[in-house]
């Protein structure tokens, strides 16, 4: 496949028709650009691995003409993968300062600051680079400063709205600059790329004033100690929180890596979040009920703060039945059973659990249908193309396109790479994609091997046997087999009679040839355990066989 000098170009990497992962490539005159570079989140079919990265291999080929890394915000759907896979790309990046600033700090956490070109960019300045000028535009969402660009080249404008919502209040942070959005549409756009996670919400999306207001009724109407746990980069709402304590007079304490990570950073960009306290030293000066906990953990992550409380697994903290447990947060796809196991823990000490769907202690960060309707009117795209949502929410981005008049949408995969330039923008190439693993120190494609061998370790166990075979090819007893997770006591032992009797069985069949060959040994031998294995208690462990020669 061939793109043109000229062919202005957009490739999803990752984001599309899935949620997480976000990456995106932008081209036109022989340069690249990068628009974020997130991380998902892996499921039980992966044992072993926490979190997924999109496939760059397409653009390491060619990282010489990849110009810079836009990240549109601090989230790790967007921003994730930077500490794990800059070092194939090495092109600067660029971020809003509160972007920036968290980012340094995870740079730090595994010594890649001082590597990385980081630029702190604000919608004051245009940048340059190559054939491309990009315009931060400042808009809302639910960390600070979030960033969306527009793309221009000689070809046409692109709009990449990133995450976003229209908060008229957003408690931290600047609004959403609908001039700039309206002058931009002024001027002509070609096609708006944008996010589609809220796509199937009627309405408008509530301002993170409205959670404030939940939260202060919320905390009032509480008895006991309350514990508090919220999406640990929403720094807007750790101060709506910390205010709404103030206010009843509670005390409050702050735990969690990623949350005092956040704090920090919106304290060196000028959002200071004061009145508690980020160590646990002095907590027991105070009053049991006098005491705001706000904990790391929404998610119900195992080894976060909120859920070493809810199972008592915590050194310093204690929980008593009266106490109150809210999660100022919504789930995300994937983590439901993980949270309502917390839920439970709780509600067995006698914990109150109060949630988005009891009290108003959450909004979205994301646009509801007439947001999107308010953006397009604002921008004008000739071209829809919806991005950061499964298939379905892409179909209901561009329906939402559709009624504000936009003939064209384009509902992109990873991979497919869109050429917007020429008489007719559409899909030219799908690119095999394949997302890959932090694996320990490692990088492991996400279909490698290794993730079926885990599966079938973890599932159904493994075995090894040992065979021994003399000059005149014949076996020699014992046969050694030894398992791990498939079986235990007497019928192990039944088992292991079984298996034995029917590798001799298989051995005294084969030919002098076949005996010869080590593999064919090797493969006799695994299908016998295999077959008596898979008879006795129907399940297909990993097997290991080991044929040595005795001279
Ligand atoms: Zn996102
Ligand atoms: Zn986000």
């Amino acid at each position: 496949m061939k793109i043109s000098k000229n062919d202005l170009i957009f490739l999803p990497l990752g984001g599309s028709s899935e949620i997480g992962m976000n990456s995106n490539l932008y081209h036109y005159d022989d340069n690249w650009i990068m628009v974020d570079l997130g991380i998902s989140f892996a499921d039980e079919s992966m044992p072993g691995v926490d979190i997924l990265l999109p496939d760059i291999d397409f653009i390491i080929e060619k990282r010489d003409k990849l110009k810079g890394i836009f990240l549109t915000h601090g989230h790790e759907d967007h921003m994730g993968a930077v500490q794990y896979i800059w070092d194939k790309l090495r092109a600067p990046i660029y971020g809003s300062s509160f972007t920036i600033s968290l980012l340094k700090r995870k740079l730090k956490e595994v010594g890649l600051l001082g590597n990385v070109q980081l630029h702190t960019i604000s919608e004051n300045k245009v940048i340059n680079i190559g054939p491309f000028e990009i315009q931060p535009v400042s808009l809302t969402h639910s960390i600070p400063d979030p960033l969306s660009f527009s793309i221009s080249t000689k070809s046409g404008t692109i709009f990449h709205t990133g995450d976003w919502k229209f908060d008229n209040s957003p408690k931290v942070g600047s609004e959403p600059n609908y001039e700039m959005l309206k002058e931009i549409g002024k001027k002509g756009v070609l096609a708006l790329v944008g996010d589609s996670t809220n796509a199937m919400v009627e309405g408008t999306t509530q301002s993170e004033t409205e959670a404030f207001k939940g939260l202060r009724k919320t905390i009032k109407n509480s008895s006991g100690r309350i514990f508090i746990t919220c999406f640990a980069s929403n720094v807007a709402r750790v101060k709506s929180i910390i205010e709404a304590s103030l206010e009843n007079n509670k005390k409050i304490f702050l735990a969690g890596r990623s949350l005092n990570r956040a704090v920090e950073a919106a304290n060196e960009v000028g959002y200071p979040v004061e009145g508690m306290e980020t160590s646990f030293k002095n907590i027991d000066k105070y009053k049991h009920d006098d005491v705001v906990i706000i904990a790391g953990g929404s998610q119900g992550e195992l080894r976060s703060t909120m859920t070493r409380i809810a199972f008592s697994q915590h050194d310093r903290i204690n929980v008593k039945p009266g106490d109150t447990a809210i999660f100022s947060s919504s789930k995300i796809p994937g983590n439901e059973i993980a949270i309502d196991k917390v839920h439970t823990a709780f509600l067995k000490k006698g914990v109150k659990v109060v949630t988005d769907e009891d009290e108003l202690v959450h909004v979205s960060g994301h646009p509801g249908k007439d947001d999107i309707i308010k953006l397009y009117k604002l921008i004008k795209p000739q071209i829809s193309i919806p991005v950061h949502g499964t298939p379905k929410h892409l179909r209901e981005h561009a329906n939402i396109a559709k009624v504000t008049g936009i003939s064209l949408s384009i509902e992109p995969e990873n991979g497919s790479l869109i050429k917007l330039s020429g008489n007719s923008p559409s899909i030219i190439n799908q690119i095999q994609i394949k997302s890959s693993v932090p694996d320990g120190s490692q990088i492991l494609k996400s279909d490698s091997s290794i993730f079926t061998a885990r599966r079938r370790l973890l599932w159904n166990g493994s075995v090894s046997a040992v065979i021994m075979l003399d000059s005149e090819l014949e076996i020699q007893l014992p046969i050694k087999i030894i398992q791990n997770g498939i079986t235990e006591r007497d019928d192990e032992m039944e088992w292991i009679s079984e298996v034995k009797s029917d590798i001799e069985e298989t051995i005294y069949s084969l030919n002098k040839n076949e005996l010869t060959d080590d593999l064919i040994v090797e493969q006799k031998v695994r299908s016998s355990i295999r077959s008596v294995t898979k008879l006795l208690f129907k399940i297909k462990p990993l097997i290991d066989v080991h044929v040595l020669r005795v001279l």
